[in-house]
Protein backbone atom coordinates (compact mmCIF):
# COMPACT_ATOMS: atom_id res chain seq x y z
CA UNK A 1 0.00 0.00 0.00
CA UNK A 2 1.28 3.48 -0.86
CA UNK A 3 0.91 5.41 2.65
CA UNK A 4 2.54 8.26 0.82
CA UNK A 5 -0.56 8.76 -1.14
CA UNK A 6 -2.58 8.30 2.01
CA UNK A 7 -0.62 11.12 3.87
CA UNK A 8 -1.30 13.60 1.08
CA UNK A 9 -4.91 12.62 1.41
CA UNK A 10 -5.06 13.02 5.12
CA UNK A 11 -4.06 16.96 4.48
CA UNK A 12 -7.09 17.38 2.23
CA UNK A 13 -10.87 18.47 3.84
CA UNK A 14 -13.87 15.99 3.87
CA UNK A 15 -17.07 17.67 4.42
CA UNK A 16 -15.56 21.17 4.87
CA UNK A 17 -13.35 19.68 7.93
CA UNK A 18 -10.28 19.74 8.06
CA UNK A 19 -8.45 16.81 9.45
CA UNK A 20 -6.47 18.44 11.62
CA UNK A 21 -9.67 19.89 13.08
CA UNK A 22 -11.23 16.20 13.45
CA UNK A 23 -8.15 14.83 15.20
CA UNK A 24 -7.16 17.74 17.23
CA UNK A 25 -5.36 16.02 20.01
CA UNK A 26 -2.95 12.84 19.54
CA UNK A 27 -5.25 10.44 21.73
CA UNK A 28 -8.62 9.78 20.52
CA UNK A 29 -11.54 8.67 22.87
CA UNK A 30 -12.99 7.07 19.85
CA UNK A 31 -16.74 8.64 20.05
CA UNK A 32 -17.40 9.06 16.11
CA UNK A 33 -16.75 6.18 13.31
CA UNK A 34 -14.40 7.11 10.50
CA UNK A 35 -16.70 8.44 7.12
CA UNK A 36 -13.34 7.93 4.86
CA UNK A 37 -13.80 5.80 2.12
CA UNK A 38 -10.86 3.21 1.74
CA UNK A 39 -10.03 0.39 0.21
CA UNK A 40 -10.37 -3.38 1.20
CA UNK A 41 -6.42 -3.14 1.05
CA UNK A 42 -6.10 -0.29 3.42
CA UNK A 43 -8.89 -2.22 4.98
CA UNK A 44 -6.76 -4.95 5.82
CA UNK A 45 -3.64 -3.47 6.82
CA UNK A 46 -4.99 -0.53 9.02
CA UNK A 47 -6.41 -3.62 11.25
CA UNK A 48 -3.89 -5.87 11.26
CA UNK A 49 -1.46 -3.05 11.88
CA UNK A 50 -3.39 -2.03 15.25
CA UNK A 51 -3.68 -5.55 15.84
CA UNK A 52 0.28 -6.16 16.04
CA UNK A 53 0.16 -3.49 18.95
CA UNK A 54 -2.80 -5.11 20.66
CA UNK A 55 -0.99 -8.33 20.68
CA UNK A 56 2.42 -7.04 21.72
CA UNK A 57 0.71 -5.68 24.84
CA UNK A 58 -0.93 -9.05 25.23
CA UNK A 59 2.60 -10.51 24.82
CA UNK A 60 4.58 -7.95 27.21
CA UNK A 61 1.78 -8.30 29.70
CA UNK A 62 1.95 -12.02 29.97
CA UNK A 63 5.95 -12.25 30.54
CA UNK A 64 6.33 -9.18 32.33
CA UNK A 65 4.63 -7.34 34.99
CA UNK A 66 2.86 -4.23 33.80
CA UNK A 67 4.58 -0.91 34.17
CA UNK A 68 7.57 -2.50 35.00
CA UNK A 69 10.64 -1.37 33.01
CA UNK A 70 11.05 -4.61 31.25
CA UNK A 71 7.57 -4.40 29.93
CA UNK A 72 7.57 -1.05 28.70
CA UNK A 73 10.88 -2.16 26.95
CA UNK A 74 9.19 -4.68 25.22
CA UNK A 75 6.54 -3.19 24.25
CA UNK A 76 8.09 -0.25 22.65
CA UNK A 77 10.16 -2.79 20.78
CA UNK A 78 7.47 -3.86 19.22
CA UNK A 79 5.39 -0.92 18.42
CA UNK A 80 8.18 0.61 17.13
CA UNK A 81 8.49 -2.02 14.42
CA UNK A 82 4.63 -1.35 12.90
CA UNK A 83 3.06 2.01 11.18
CA UNK A 84 2.35 2.91 15.19
CA UNK A 85 6.07 2.89 15.40
CA UNK A 86 5.24 7.33 16.06
CA UNK A 87 3.10 7.42 18.87
CA UNK A 88 6.25 6.89 20.92
CA UNK A 89 8.16 9.86 19.72
CA UNK A 90 7.50 13.04 21.63
CA UNK A 91 8.01 15.15 19.01
CA UNK A 92 4.97 14.73 16.90
CA UNK A 93 4.51 17.48 13.96
CA UNK A 94 3.24 15.56 10.58
CA UNK A 95 1.18 12.94 12.32
CA UNK A 96 -2.26 13.55 10.63
CA UNK A 97 -1.54 9.72 8.75
CA UNK A 98 -1.30 8.56 12.41
CA UNK A 99 -4.55 10.17 13.89
CA UNK A 100 -6.57 8.83 10.82
CA UNK A 101 -4.77 5.27 11.16
CA UNK A 102 -5.61 5.18 14.90
CA UNK A 103 -9.27 6.47 14.62
CA UNK A 104 -9.80 3.77 11.46
CA UNK A 105 -8.01 0.91 12.68
CA UNK A 106 -9.49 1.27 16.33
CA UNK A 107 -13.16 1.13 14.69
CA UNK A 108 -12.61 -1.91 12.12
CA UNK A 109 -11.08 -4.53 15.21
CA UNK A 110 -14.30 -2.68 17.12
CA UNK A 111 -15.68 -4.50 14.77
CA UNK A 112 -13.84 -8.02 14.74
CA UNK A 113 -13.98 -8.30 18.29
CA UNK A 114 -17.22 -7.10 19.49
CA UNK A 115 -18.48 -11.00 18.52
CA UNK A 116 -18.11 -12.72 22.00
CA UNK A 117 -17.92 -11.90 25.72
CA UNK A 118 -13.97 -13.46 25.44
CA UNK A 119 -13.23 -11.14 22.52
CA UNK A 120 -14.85 -7.93 24.18
CA UNK A 121 -12.67 -8.68 27.20
CA UNK A 122 -8.88 -9.06 25.20
CA UNK A 123 -9.71 -6.05 22.94
CA UNK A 124 -11.09 -3.81 25.82
CA UNK A 125 -8.01 -4.73 28.18
CA UNK A 126 -5.13 -3.65 25.73
CA UNK A 127 -7.03 -0.77 24.00
CA UNK A 128 -7.31 0.68 28.09
CA UNK A 129 -3.29 -0.99 28.24
CA UNK A 130 -2.95 1.10 24.90
CA UNK A 131 -4.67 4.47 25.66
CA UNK A 132 -2.87 4.55 29.41
CA UNK A 133 0.41 3.69 27.66
CA UNK A 134 0.15 6.92 25.20
CA UNK A 135 -1.27 9.14 28.01
CA UNK A 136 1.74 8.89 30.41
CA UNK A 137 3.94 9.68 27.91
CA UNK A 138 1.43 13.04 27.19
CA UNK A 139 3.00 16.41 28.28
CA UNK A 140 1.39 17.81 31.67
CA UNK A 141 -0.48 20.70 29.40
CA UNK A 142 -1.49 17.73 26.78
CA UNK A 143 -2.97 15.21 28.64
CA UNK A 144 -5.01 18.15 30.45
CA UNK A 145 -6.01 19.53 27.32
CA UNK A 146 -7.34 15.16 26.38
CA UNK A 147 -9.42 15.39 29.96
CA UNK A 148 -10.71 18.99 28.80
CA UNK A 149 -11.83 17.88 25.32
CA UNK A 150 -13.69 14.58 26.81
CA UNK A 151 -15.80 16.47 29.95
CA UNK A 152 -13.18 15.05 32.17
CA UNK A 153 -12.28 18.39 33.16
CA UNK A 154 -11.79 18.38 36.92
CA UNK A 155 -10.90 21.56 39.03
CA UNK A 156 -8.17 20.77 41.83
CA UNK A 157 -9.32 21.42 45.35
CA UNK A 158 -8.52 24.78 47.16
CA UNK A 159 -5.28 24.98 49.44
CA UNK A 160 -7.64 25.50 52.26
CA UNK A 161 -9.60 21.96 51.82
CA UNK A 162 -6.18 20.28 51.15
CA UNK A 163 -4.63 21.97 54.38
CA UNK A 164 -7.62 20.66 56.23
CA UNK A 165 -7.15 16.77 55.30
CA UNK A 166 -3.66 16.61 54.48
CA UNK A 167 -3.13 13.82 57.55
CA UNK A 168 -5.61 12.00 55.87
CA UNK A 169 -4.20 12.43 52.18
CA UNK A 170 -0.63 11.96 53.33
CA UNK A 171 -2.29 8.55 55.78
CA UNK A 172 -3.88 7.39 52.04
CA UNK A 173 -1.52 7.28 49.33
CA UNK A 174 1.87 7.08 51.84
CA UNK A 175 3.52 10.58 50.71
CA UNK A 176 5.50 12.73 52.69
CA UNK A 177 4.35 16.19 53.97
CA UNK A 178 6.06 18.20 51.49
CA UNK A 179 4.93 16.20 48.62
CA UNK A 180 1.10 16.49 49.53
CA UNK A 181 1.74 20.33 50.15
CA UNK A 182 3.14 20.53 46.44
CA UNK A 183 0.77 17.77 45.04
CA UNK A 184 -2.54 19.06 42.97
CA UNK A 185 -5.69 16.55 44.78
CA UNK A 186 -9.10 16.33 42.58
CA UNK A 187 -12.28 15.43 44.62
CA UNK A 188 -14.08 13.21 41.80
CA UNK A 189 -17.04 10.87 43.19
CA UNK A 190 -15.92 7.64 44.11
CA UNK A 191 -17.17 5.44 41.97
CA UNK A 192 -14.80 6.95 38.88
CA UNK A 193 -12.37 5.55 41.10
CA UNK A 194 -12.77 2.39 41.75
CA UNK A 195 -9.60 0.94 41.09
CA UNK A 196 -7.73 3.32 43.19
CA UNK A 197 -9.60 2.31 46.18
CA UNK A 198 -9.42 -1.13 46.24
CA UNK A 199 -5.44 -0.31 45.96
CA UNK A 200 -6.28 1.90 49.11
CA UNK A 201 -4.27 4.76 47.25
CA UNK A 202 -6.99 7.65 48.02
CA UNK A 203 -8.50 9.33 50.70
CA UNK A 204 -12.24 9.20 50.25
CA UNK A 205 -14.90 11.41 52.54
CA UNK A 206 -18.18 11.93 51.96
CA UNK A 207 -18.93 9.95 48.70
CA UNK A 208 -16.01 11.79 47.03
CA UNK A 209 -11.94 10.61 46.31
CA UNK A 210 -9.38 12.76 46.41
CA UNK A 211 -7.09 12.14 43.62
CA UNK A 212 -3.17 13.54 43.23
CA UNK A 213 -2.93 14.53 39.55
CA UNK A 214 -0.59 11.95 38.82
CA UNK A 215 -3.36 8.90 39.60
CA UNK A 216 -5.50 11.47 36.86
CA UNK A 217 -5.36 8.74 34.61
CA UNK A 218 -7.27 6.22 36.54
CA UNK A 219 -10.48 8.18 35.90
CA UNK A 220 -10.01 8.61 32.16
CA UNK A 221 -10.13 4.88 32.06
CA UNK A 222 -12.67 4.52 33.90
CA UNK A 223 -14.66 6.45 31.85
CA UNK A 224 -12.84 4.97 28.16
CA UNK A 225 -13.73 1.37 29.48
CA UNK A 226 -17.40 2.16 30.44
CA UNK A 227 -17.74 4.25 26.97
CA UNK A 228 -15.89 1.27 24.82
CA UNK A 229 -17.68 -1.62 26.66
CA UNK A 230 -21.01 0.38 25.59
CA UNK A 231 -19.67 0.73 21.91
CA UNK A 232 -18.91 -3.07 21.27
CA UNK A 233 -22.33 -4.58 23.18
CA UNK A 234 -23.97 -1.61 20.78
CA UNK A 235 -21.50 -2.72 17.63
CA UNK A 236 -22.24 -6.57 18.32
CA UNK A 237 -26.16 -6.08 18.32
CA UNK A 238 -25.80 -4.11 15.05
CA UNK A 239 -23.45 -6.70 13.45
CA UNK A 240 -26.09 -9.17 12.06
CA UNK A 241 -28.14 -6.38 10.26
CA UNK A 242 -24.62 -5.21 8.84
CA UNK A 243 -25.63 -5.35 4.87
CA UNK A 244 -22.64 -5.83 2.87
CA UNK A 245 -21.21 -8.01 -0.10
CA UNK A 246 -19.49 -11.09 1.96
CA UNK A 247 -16.22 -9.49 1.21
CA UNK A 248 -15.56 -7.34 4.44
CA UNK A 249 -17.15 -9.93 7.02
CA UNK A 250 -15.54 -12.68 6.51
CA UNK A 251 -12.40 -10.41 6.52
CA UNK A 252 -13.44 -8.69 9.62
CA UNK A 253 -14.51 -12.34 11.18
CA UNK A 254 -10.96 -13.84 10.18
CA UNK A 255 -9.31 -10.74 11.93
CA UNK A 256 -9.28 -12.01 15.54
CA UNK A 257 -7.52 -15.58 14.70
CA UNK A 258 -5.02 -13.41 12.24
CA UNK A 259 -1.47 -14.34 13.14
CA UNK A 260 0.51 -11.36 12.51
CA UNK A 261 3.73 -12.49 13.14
CA UNK A 262 6.26 -13.59 10.08
CA UNK A 263 5.18 -15.36 7.04
CA UNK A 264 7.10 -18.72 7.14
CA UNK A 265 5.29 -19.83 3.78
CA UNK A 266 9.02 -21.28 2.43
CA UNK A 267 12.16 -20.63 4.18
CA UNK A 268 13.72 -19.86 0.51
CA UNK A 269 17.69 -19.47 2.38
CA UNK A 270 17.38 -23.41 3.17
CA UNK A 271 15.82 -25.03 0.35
CA UNK A 272 17.81 -27.56 -0.72
CA UNK A 273 19.63 -27.50 2.67
CA UNK A 274 17.34 -29.42 4.85
CA UNK A 275 16.50 -32.99 3.43
CA UNK A 276 14.46 -36.16 4.07
CA UNK A 277 17.39 -38.00 5.94
CA UNK A 278 17.53 -34.67 8.09
CA UNK A 279 14.22 -34.70 9.86
CA UNK A 280 15.08 -37.39 12.41
CA UNK A 281 17.88 -35.24 13.76
CA UNK A 282 16.33 -31.88 13.50
CA UNK A 283 13.27 -32.94 15.57
CA UNK A 284 15.04 -33.88 18.11
CA UNK A 285 17.37 -31.25 18.39
CA UNK A 286 14.67 -28.12 17.52
CA UNK A 287 11.17 -29.17 16.88
CA UNK A 288 8.41 -27.66 19.38
CA UNK A 289 6.48 -30.26 20.54
CA UNK A 290 3.29 -30.65 18.58
CA UNK A 291 5.92 -31.20 15.71
CA UNK A 292 7.79 -33.85 17.61
CA UNK A 293 4.46 -35.23 18.71
CA UNK A 294 3.61 -35.12 14.60
CA UNK A 295 6.97 -36.84 13.50
CA UNK A 296 7.27 -39.75 16.56
CA UNK A 297 3.80 -40.84 15.43
CA UNK A 298 4.52 -41.14 11.87
CA UNK A 299 7.53 -42.74 13.05
CA UNK A 300 5.48 -45.24 14.94
CA UNK A 301 2.13 -46.18 13.12
CA UNK A 302 3.85 -45.23 9.15
CA UNK A 303 1.07 -43.00 8.71
CA UNK A 304 -0.94 -39.59 9.67
CA UNK A 305 -4.56 -38.51 9.19
CA UNK A 306 -5.09 -35.16 7.02
CA UNK A 307 -4.94 -33.00 9.80
CA UNK A 308 -1.19 -34.44 10.92
CA UNK A 309 -0.33 -34.58 7.50
CA UNK A 310 -1.10 -30.73 6.52
CA UNK A 311 0.32 -29.35 9.94
CA UNK A 312 3.35 -31.08 9.61
CA UNK A 313 3.64 -31.17 5.98
CA UNK A 314 3.66 -27.25 6.07
CA UNK A 315 5.89 -27.08 8.55
CA UNK A 316 8.49 -29.03 6.80
CA UNK A 317 7.77 -26.81 3.74
CA UNK A 318 8.10 -23.70 5.53
CA UNK A 319 11.83 -25.04 7.51
CA UNK A 320 13.06 -25.65 4.14
CA UNK A 321 12.34 -29.16 3.03
CA UNK A 322 12.02 -29.00 -0.85
CA UNK A 323 9.21 -30.73 -3.06
CA UNK A 324 11.52 -33.75 -3.72
CA UNK A 325 12.92 -34.18 -0.45
CA UNK A 326 9.07 -33.45 0.83
CA UNK A 327 8.08 -37.02 -1.62
CA UNK A 328 11.11 -38.90 0.01
CA UNK A 329 10.46 -38.50 3.59
CA UNK A 330 6.42 -39.29 3.25
CA UNK A 331 6.95 -42.05 1.17
CA UNK A 332 9.74 -43.58 2.91
CA UNK A 333 7.95 -43.72 5.81
CA UNK A 334 4.36 -44.67 4.76
CA UNK A 335 5.32 -47.64 2.25
CA UNK A 336 6.25 -49.38 5.72
CA UNK A 337 2.59 -50.28 5.78
CA UNK A 338 1.81 -49.76 2.45
CA UNK A 339 3.24 -50.39 -1.59
CA UNK A 340 4.75 -47.70 -3.20
CA UNK A 341 1.74 -47.49 -6.06
CA UNK A 342 -0.65 -47.14 -3.01
CA UNK A 343 2.15 -44.27 -1.75
CA UNK A 344 1.39 -42.60 -5.09
CA UNK A 345 -2.61 -42.56 -5.42
CA UNK A 346 -3.55 -41.36 -2.10
CA UNK A 347 -0.85 -39.49 -0.51
CA UNK A 348 1.26 -37.81 -3.47
CA UNK A 349 -1.20 -35.31 -4.88
CA UNK A 350 -1.52 -33.89 -1.39
CA UNK A 351 1.78 -33.01 -1.06
CA UNK A 352 2.28 -31.61 -4.23
CA UNK A 353 -0.83 -29.54 -3.65
CA UNK A 354 1.14 -28.16 -0.73
CA UNK A 355 4.12 -27.04 -2.52
CA UNK A 356 1.20 -25.30 -4.88
CA UNK A 357 1.75 -27.57 -7.67
CA UNK A 358 -2.15 -28.65 -8.00
CA UNK A 359 -5.78 -27.94 -7.79
CA UNK A 360 -5.71 -23.73 -7.32
CA UNK A 361 -1.72 -23.78 -7.24
CA UNK A 362 -1.92 -22.09 -3.73
CA UNK A 363 1.33 -21.25 -1.98
CA UNK A 364 -0.29 -22.57 1.43
CA UNK A 365 1.18 -20.99 4.31
CA UNK A 366 2.62 -23.32 7.21
CA UNK A 367 0.19 -22.79 10.47
CA UNK A 368 0.72 -20.71 13.31
CA UNK A 369 0.14 -21.21 16.62
CA UNK A 370 -3.45 -19.41 17.00
CA UNK A 371 -4.61 -21.37 13.98
CA UNK A 372 -3.06 -24.93 15.54
CA UNK A 373 -4.78 -23.78 19.29
CA UNK A 374 -7.48 -22.39 17.58
CA UNK A 375 -9.28 -24.58 15.19
CA UNK A 376 -9.86 -27.99 14.31
CA UNK A 377 -8.81 -29.83 17.56
CA UNK A 378 -7.78 -33.30 17.27
CA UNK A 379 -9.82 -36.33 17.67
CA UNK A 380 -9.31 -40.21 18.21
CA UNK A 381 -6.53 -40.84 15.72
CA UNK A 382 -5.51 -37.88 15.27
CA UNK A 383 -2.19 -36.83 16.36
CA UNK A 384 -2.53 -32.78 15.13
CA UNK A 385 -3.34 -29.52 17.06
CA UNK A 386 -1.06 -28.10 20.25
CA UNK A 387 0.03 -30.00 23.16
CA UNK A 388 0.19 -27.32 25.36
CA UNK A 389 -4.07 -26.92 24.41
CA UNK A 390 -5.32 -30.35 23.25
CA UNK A 391 -3.15 -33.22 25.92
CA UNK A 392 -4.67 -33.78 28.98
CA UNK A 393 -2.47 -32.45 31.88
CA UNK A 394 -1.23 -35.55 33.45
CA UNK A 395 -0.34 -36.83 30.00
CA UNK A 396 1.13 -33.63 29.09
CA UNK A 397 3.43 -33.94 32.39
CA UNK A 398 4.21 -37.33 31.56
CA UNK A 399 5.62 -36.38 28.27
CA UNK A 400 7.37 -33.47 29.60
CA UNK A 401 8.97 -35.41 32.40
CA UNK A 402 10.05 -37.88 29.18
CA UNK A 403 12.31 -35.15 27.81
CA UNK A 404 14.09 -34.85 30.84
CA UNK A 405 12.99 -31.74 31.73
CA UNK A 406 13.93 -30.28 34.89
CA UNK A 407 11.36 -30.13 37.83
CA UNK A 408 11.07 -26.57 38.26
CA UNK A 409 10.59 -26.04 34.61
CA UNK A 410 8.39 -28.27 34.68
CA UNK A 411 6.24 -27.06 37.18
CA UNK A 412 6.51 -23.88 35.22
CA UNK A 413 4.75 -24.82 31.84
CA UNK A 414 2.11 -26.31 33.58
CA UNK A 415 1.05 -23.48 35.15
CA UNK A 416 1.22 -21.65 32.12
CA UNK A 417 -0.93 -24.34 30.69
CA UNK A 418 -3.34 -24.54 32.78
CA UNK A 419 -3.58 -20.50 32.46
CA UNK A 420 -3.82 -20.70 29.24
CA UNK A 421 -1.47 -19.46 28.12
CA UNK A 422 -0.04 -22.08 25.92
CA UNK A 423 2.35 -19.36 23.85
CA UNK A 424 3.92 -18.68 27.19
CA UNK A 425 4.32 -22.32 27.82
CA UNK A 426 5.69 -23.43 24.85
CA UNK A 427 8.19 -20.50 25.36
CA UNK A 428 9.16 -21.75 28.86
CA UNK A 429 9.72 -25.19 27.15
CA UNK A 430 11.75 -23.46 24.67
CA UNK A 431 13.73 -22.45 27.45
CA UNK A 432 14.45 -25.71 29.40
CA UNK A 433 15.53 -27.13 26.40
CA UNK A 434 17.70 -24.48 25.72
CA UNK A 435 20.18 -24.59 28.58
CA UNK A 436 21.98 -20.70 29.21
CA UNK A 437 18.70 -19.15 27.08
CA UNK A 438 17.20 -16.25 28.84
CA UNK A 439 14.06 -15.29 28.44
CA UNK A 440 14.82 -11.48 26.90
CA UNK A 441 17.26 -13.54 24.24
CA UNK A 442 14.35 -14.90 22.57
CA UNK A 443 10.72 -13.78 21.52
CA UNK A 444 7.37 -15.30 22.64
CA UNK A 445 6.79 -18.32 20.91
CA UNK A 446 3.76 -17.83 17.88
CA UNK A 447 4.81 -19.74 15.29
CA UNK A 448 6.22 -23.30 15.55
CA UNK A 449 8.34 -22.30 12.37
CA UNK A 450 9.53 -19.62 14.73
CA UNK A 451 10.57 -22.18 17.62
CA UNK A 452 12.72 -24.10 15.17
CA UNK A 453 14.76 -21.48 13.97
CA UNK A 454 15.07 -19.22 17.04
CA UNK A 455 16.48 -23.02 18.23
CA UNK A 456 18.61 -23.48 15.23
CA UNK A 457 19.97 -20.02 15.48
CA UNK A 458 20.38 -20.50 19.07
CA UNK A 459 21.88 -23.54 18.59
CA UNK A 460 24.41 -22.55 15.73
CA UNK A 461 25.38 -18.61 17.47
CA UNK A 462 24.63 -16.86 14.37
CA UNK A 463 21.12 -16.31 12.39
CA UNK A 464 22.57 -16.36 9.65
CA UNK A 465 23.28 -19.93 9.75
CA UNK A 466 21.44 -23.18 8.94
CA UNK A 467 22.54 -26.46 9.73
CA UNK A 468 23.78 -29.08 7.24
CA UNK A 469 25.70 -32.70 7.68
CA UNK A 470 29.12 -32.53 8.21
CA UNK A 471 29.98 -33.49 3.85
CA UNK A 472 31.04 -36.07 3.16
CA UNK A 473 28.90 -37.78 5.84
CA UNK A 474 27.16 -40.57 4.59
CA UNK A 475 23.39 -39.83 4.27
CA UNK A 476 22.68 -42.62 6.58
CA UNK A 477 24.08 -41.19 9.39
CA UNK A 478 20.60 -38.55 9.50
CA UNK A 479 18.62 -41.44 8.28
CA UNK A 480 15.12 -41.71 10.28
CA UNK A 481 17.01 -45.21 11.25
CA UNK A 482 19.88 -43.27 13.08
CA UNK A 483 19.32 -42.95 17.41
CA UNK A 484 22.12 -40.52 17.76
CA UNK A 485 22.50 -36.92 17.25
CA UNK A 486 24.66 -36.62 14.45
CA UNK A 487 27.75 -33.69 14.20
CA UNK A 488 27.16 -30.72 12.08
CA UNK A 489 28.40 -28.08 10.78
CA UNK A 490 28.04 -23.90 10.37
CA UNK A 491 27.16 -22.96 7.00
CA UNK A 492 26.60 -19.06 6.89
CA UNK A 493 23.99 -18.00 4.91
CA UNK A 494 25.71 -16.47 2.14
CA UNK A 495 22.79 -14.49 0.87
CA UNK A 496 21.50 -12.75 3.84
CA UNK A 497 18.48 -12.26 2.58
CA UNK A 498 16.36 -10.82 5.15
CA UNK A 499 13.27 -11.98 6.77
CA UNK A 500 9.90 -11.45 4.68
CA UNK A 501 7.92 -9.11 6.54
CA UNK A 502 4.99 -10.14 8.07
CA UNK A 503 1.89 -10.61 5.66
CA UNK A 504 -0.49 -10.81 8.38
CA UNK A 505 -2.45 -13.09 6.10
CA UNK A 506 -2.36 -16.97 6.56
CA UNK A 507 -4.40 -18.85 3.88
CA UNK A 508 -6.76 -21.62 5.54
CA UNK A 509 -8.58 -22.56 2.49
CA UNK A 510 -8.24 -26.19 1.09
CA UNK A 511 -9.33 -26.91 -2.48
CA UNK A 512 -12.20 -29.44 -2.73
CA UNK A 513 -10.39 -31.58 -4.68
CA UNK A 514 -8.12 -31.63 -2.31
CA UNK A 515 -10.67 -32.90 -0.15
CA UNK A 516 -11.61 -35.70 -1.94
CA UNK A 517 -8.38 -36.79 -1.33
CA UNK A 518 -8.34 -37.07 2.05
CA UNK A 519 -7.96 -40.66 4.20
CA UNK A 520 -8.83 -41.29 7.85
FE1 LIG B 1 3.40 -25.96 18.56
FE2 LIG B 1 2.73 -23.41 18.95
FE3 LIG B 1 1.75 -25.31 20.54
FE4 LIG B 1 4.32 -24.61 20.68
S1 LIG B 1 2.52 -23.32 21.17
S2 LIG B 1 3.52 -26.69 20.66
S3 LIG B 1 4.77 -24.20 18.55
S4 LIG B 1 1.35 -25.07 18.38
Amino acid sequence: MDFSEAKTRSKRTRKGVKLEQQYSHPLQFFHTPPTDTISLQEFEEYAVERLKVLKALDTAGVRHIRGTEKYTELVEKEIKKTKFGPILRTDRREDEFLRRLDHISHFILRLAYCRSEELRRWFLQQELELLRLRFQRETPESRQEFLRENNLNYSPISDEEKRDITPELIAAAGRNTSQAHTQEYFKVPFVEVLDLISKRKVFLKEGFAYVPREDMISILLTHYRAHLSHSLAVTCRALPHLEEDDRLLPMVCGLSKRYVGQDYTSKKTNVGQITADMVEMLSKQSFPMCMQQLHESMRRDHHLRHGGRQQYGLFLKGIGLSLEEAMTFWRKEFTKLIDGDKFDKNYSYNIRHNYGKEGKRANYTPYSCMKIIMSNAPGQGDFHGCPFKHCDEALLAQKLRAQNLSKDYIDKIMNEVKGGHYGVACTKHFLARHTGVEEQDINSINHPNQYFEESQRILRGDKREVLRPVPNTPRSQYSSQSQGTPKSEKIPDSQGTPRSQMSGIEEMEEDDDLMMSLDC
